[in-house]
């Protein structure tokens, strides 16, 4: 048995190895990113209206002329034109680049226009309104590093430097494989002594959030075929999650079988609750991952463990979170606990109230809470104000 703590550092020291990939712009989003990407121009690219309004030269307007006849239009998308009497101003639409001549840009809220004349209502100062070339970037500054997570607003970046493909990491081809006697398909009606499968459709979902889609498959409590299916899967997927059967049961063959397929156990049981049973084991070519079957502890030994596994081999990380114990909390045995927790903020802390009951039963309270937080072993007692990891899933 090892402690959470070694459990983690030891599966952080069993990265997988990832491989680069070009997927399109569409198709980029969730993943991590593989290259640097540089600006291929000035960010703007131009001197750039961010109001529709006039474009005047500012020391006009410093004579006191407040008042300016309109000596052409400006729009989005027209090639920068030249204000050569500064006499006259251009009417400017947003996004349009500011004329030659022009440095200061008045909003349409702040004239009056009559016929081809504008009165200036509201007091001026240089260079209002222009979103400059370069302010954002200059063209060649690094924009994105290898290892970010390209988010929706990464997405854009991408975009506007021209980026039709992203070079990402590769994610391992992954297999999440339930195992139960016991369990039915989600279509199916069980009969009283039966229930639905969840495991796997609750990994898929939470595996899929990385960016990582999976194949879901299920086994019997059944040792030949275990044997050979499990085979079979080795040989097909890098990344191999399974739920149950890791357990003392007679029926629990899965540390067994995957021993016997050549996959090294590197920890099984971890002293923790919930998770104890949890298995870890690698072959040259696979990672497996076996979790405990109860739900909750599949749940949370997936975020606790198999996530940051596959962010940081994919050369990310995730953030270290933490939040502060709102009630007392009491928890005996020499086990980290990993209490359900719904988190509040309050007056910017994160405050961590415990679901009903320490949140140990089942994982019907999931929806009710945001994440475990991390209680230490050597204690039994936790008092309110202290602060501890916190594992959110939401
Ligand atoms: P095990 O780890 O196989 O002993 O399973 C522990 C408990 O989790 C048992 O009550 C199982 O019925 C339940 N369980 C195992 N796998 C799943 C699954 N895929 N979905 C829902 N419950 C499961
Ligand atoms: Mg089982």
């Amino acid at each position: 048995m090892v402690s959470v703590a070694e459990a983690k550092r030891i599966i952080l020291e069993h990265l997988f190895n990832p491989s680069v990939e070009f997927v399109p712009l569409t198709s980029a989003h969730g993943r991590i990113l593989a290259e640097e990407i540089a600006a291929d121009r000035d960010l703007p690219p131009f001197h750039r209206a961010t109001m529709d309004g006039i474009a005047i030269a500012f020391d006009q307007y410093q004579t006191g002329q407040h008042r300016f006849a309109i000596g052409g239009v400006q729009a989005a998308g027209q090639p920068k034109q030249q204000l050569t009497d500064s006499a006259f101003c251009f009417e400017i639409m947003t996004g349009a680049p500011l004329p030659d001549g022009a440095d200061t840009v008045i909003p349409y809220e702040h004239l009056s226009i009559n016929e081809k004349l504008v009165t200036v209502l509201e007091a001026v100062s240089k260079g209002q309104n222009i979103h400059r070339q370069g302010s954002d970037a200059q063209k060649g500054a690094l924009l994105l590093s290898k290892g970010f997570r390209i988010s929706p607003a990464e997405v854009a970046l991408l975009a506007s430097v021209g980026k039709t493909t992203v070079a990402v990491y590769k994610n391992p081809t992954a297999a999440i494989v339930s195992t139960g006697d016991e369990l039915v398909d989600v279509g199916e009606t069980p009969l009283p002594h039966q229930i639905r499968k969840s495991n796997s459709y609750a990994l898929a979902a939470a595996l899929a959030e990385t960016g990582c889609n999976a194949r879901v498959f299920h086994l019997a409590d059944d040792k030949t075929e275990l044997e050979e299916k499990i085979k079979s899967l080795l040989e097909n997927y890098e990344l191999i999650i399974l739920s149950g059967g890791v357990s003392k049961g007679k029926f629990d063959f899965v540390p067994k079988v995957l021993e016997s397929l050549g996959v090294k156990k590197i920890f099984h049981q971890v002293s923790q609750r919930p998770g104890k049973p949890m298995w870890f084991g690698q072959s040259p070519r696979n990672t497996v991952f076996a979790l405990p079957g109860n739900p909750v502890s599949t749940f949370m030994c997936f975020h606790r463990y198999v996530k940051p596994w596959l962010l940081k081999s994919l050369r990310t990380e995730v953030l270290k979170e933490s939040a502060v114990l709102a009630t007392d909390f009491s928890f005996p045995p020499k086990l980290t606990y990993f209490l359900q927790v719904k988190i509040k903020n309050e007056s910017g802390q994160l405050m961590a109230y415990p679901a009903a009951g320490g949140g140990s039963g089942d994982f019907a309270n999931l929806k009710d809470v945001d994440g475990f937080l991390e209680l230490p072993l050597d204690r039994s007692e936790f008092n309110t104000g202290e602060t501890f990891p916190l594992i959110s899933f939401r």
